[in-house]
């Protein structure tokens, strides 16, 4: 059983993680999970992971996060689950592959066990890039089906998207919003690929000699380490950064929050639109960094990119309301 005792209390006591299973046999190109969980679904024993919900996941205020690799792995090991959170009065939140729809005994079983939310690696909305990075259980026509399901039962949505793999084109950054804001999704992720060492995109990046630097420390998604293919870096680190604006504006947050499904979406949904408006200007200083140590010409790009008309919006609201003091 896991024995957070040894935690630092301040930093860990206040969000609970439990593993209840590892392991994912889909290996997809860009991720990192198979290599270093295995292909092989495992799951944590009944008696250690009740044990683990009586000493540590009850009376939380925090929704609890199942850190699975997959809730949907294999079908009656999750059920099994599934049926022992059911008996707990606990609520949680889990990574979950899309081919869930396909399972709505699983969707609604989710939902009588506690589950407030399910994040979806949802990836990108061209099937041709779902074929290059082979997440063969994706499929895109079927995304939309998927968020109305869980909706149904109560379960909100976060949507993860990742951005710059060779098939990507710049158009990719339209179809997302278009997509996106014609689908009720509760909490939005946006990404810059990050090609992990062991993985086959890294592989075949580093063969064809697209890799900007091997300083591990920059594989953290705020830096651009790998020549991006159908777009330039700005055009990459720019799209991610308009999608955040465009999809995180105050009307699109408060759209979200009329249909807000716990306090918890509510809160998540605040904090990204504070990522997208406040913090990713330092995100930016960030990549901005990055570009300036190797390619001096695109920095002055980053640097006099326009600023976010909401941000402008607010700042403006600031200076007047501190006028009239
Ligand atoms: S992206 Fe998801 S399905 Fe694919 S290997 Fe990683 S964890 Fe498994």
């Amino acid at each position: 059983m896991p024995d957070f005792s040894i935690t630092n209390k301040y930093l860990y006591h206040f969000r609970v993680f439990i593993e209840t299973m590892r392991g994912c046999p889909f290996n997809c190109a860009f991720c990192t999970a198979t290599l270093y969980s295995g292909s092989k679904y495992r799951y944590m024993p009944e008696g250690v992971l009740r044990g683990t919900i009586e000493k540590w996941c009850l009376r939380r205020i925090m929704p609890i996060r199942l850190a699975n690799t997959n809730l949907v792995a294999d079908h009656d090991k999750t059920a099994r689950v599934l049926n022992i959170l059911k008996e707990y009065d606990i609520r949680w939140w889990s990574a979950c592959s899309t081919n869930i729809v396909e399972h709505e005994d699983l969707i609604k079983l989710s939902a009588d066990a506690g589950a407030i939310h399910l994040q979806f690696g949802f990836e990108s909305v061209d099937e041709g890039t779902l074929a290059y990075i082979n997440k063969r259980q994706n499929v895109v026509k079927k995304y939309k089906l998927l968020v109305k399901k869980m909706h149904d039962y109560g379960i909100s949505v976060g949507g993860n998207f990742i951005f710059g793999f060779d098939t990507d084109t710049p158009e990719i950054f339209k179809r997302t919003e278009e997509f996106v804001n014609d689908t009720d999704i509760d909490i939005l992720l946006y990404g810059m690929l990050v090609p992990f060492p062991g993985t086959r995109i890294f592989d075949q990046y580093h063969a064809e000699g697209r890799i900007l630097t091997y300083n591990w420390a920059k594989y953290n998604a705020q830096h651009l380490v790998y020549e991006p293919k159908n777009m330039t870096r700005e055009q990459l680190i720019n799209g991610i950064a308009e999608l955040y604006d465009n999809t995180y504006s105050p009307s699109r947050i408060l759209k979200r929050f009329s249909y807000a499904r716990s306090a918890y979406d509510a809160i998540m949904n605040a904090s990204m639109g504070v990522v997208a408006h406040i913090g990713r200007h330092f995100l930016y200083s960030l990549m901005k960094g990055t570009i300036d140590e190797s390619f001096d010409e695109d920095s002055a790009y980053v640097m006099k990119r326009p600023p976010n008309k909401s941000f402008e919006r607010v700042r403006r609201m600031a200076h007047s309301m501190k006028m009239q003091t």
